[in-house]
């Protein structure tokens, strides 16, 4: 545990507070600048003390100061989760220059974490941004060979578009075109890995869900959240997992 292990998690905490806001904001077309952050149901604005992530929350025991109307776990759940995955990511790669891929993957999968679970929707706007940023990055950074990425990318899409005819539109067009800026920065292995770990995270909790009676059968469920945790154990657990797979054989 290093100086910069703290920073990297505190800076996960602030960053996790603007996904918040991002994800329920840009699906609506709304400004992520103004209006400042306010009370969904009474429009309380909220003050420099409210927006101290995670601390708040539970300062305020997940109730609105005037209105005393629930505020969402989602809130520091985004907030601790990304902070966690900040550091982590560091404690991983070091401080170098991979390290910034991680975390600007990390910031994607947080905010369509939140778009998916609020509004079952991966909004194009955020996808376009995130893909030219990977463009940029990758124009400074080689962190994988452009024929790895660009055929991530292609498989990516495509394996998800080929799901999508099978279930007949079963899989969002949102999912498809996210698979293909996944496998951009994940590339062949890594994107074919986070699928099939998206799959099985999907089907053990959708079977648990459906077994105790969380949900019924054929209600659809947000696949956004097994996208985050199957792309996540990709990148950091995937060479692992995959040699021991091979040497089962
Ligand atoms: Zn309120």
């Amino acid at each position: 545990m290093t100086a910069f292990t703290i920073y990297a998690f505190i800076l996960g905490a602030v960053l996790g507070s603007f996904f918040n806001v991002v994800g329920l904001r840009v699906p609506k077309g709304e400004s992520i600048i103004s209006p400042p952050s306010h009370c969904p149901n009474c429009g309380r604005r909220l003050t420099a003390g409210d927006l101290i992530p995670v601390v708040s929350y539970f300062f305020l025991r997940g109730k609105c100061r005037s209105c005393q109307s629930k505020i969402s776990f989602i809130y520091p759940f985004i907030e601790l989760l990304t902070a966690g995955l900040f550091a982590f990511a560091y404690m991983y790669s070091g401080l170098n220059e991979t390290l910034i891929v991680i975390w600007a993957l990390i910031s994607l999968l947080m905010i369509i974490f939140v778009t998916d679970i609020r509004y079952r929707i991966i909004p194009d706007k955020l996808l376009i941004f995130f893909a030219l940023l990977f463009l940029v990055i990758r124009l400074f950074i080689p962190f994988r060979p452009w024929l790895d990425s660009l055929l991530g990318a292609g498989i990516g899409f495509g394996t998800l578009l080929l799901i999508a005819v099978i279930s007949r539109g079963n899989m969002g067009g949102g999912d498809i075109k996210l698979f293909a800026v996944l496998g951009f920065v994940l590339g062949v292995k890594g994107v074919l890995l986070a699928f099939f770990f998206s799959c099985l995270y999907g089907s053990v909790i959708g079977t648990s869900a459906l077994l105790v009676g969380k949900i019924k059968r054929g209600q659809p469920i947000p696949f956004g959240p097994y996208i985050v945790f199957g792309t996540l154990t990709s990148y950091f657990y995937g060479e692992t997992l995959w040699h021991w797979y091979l040497q089962l054989f």
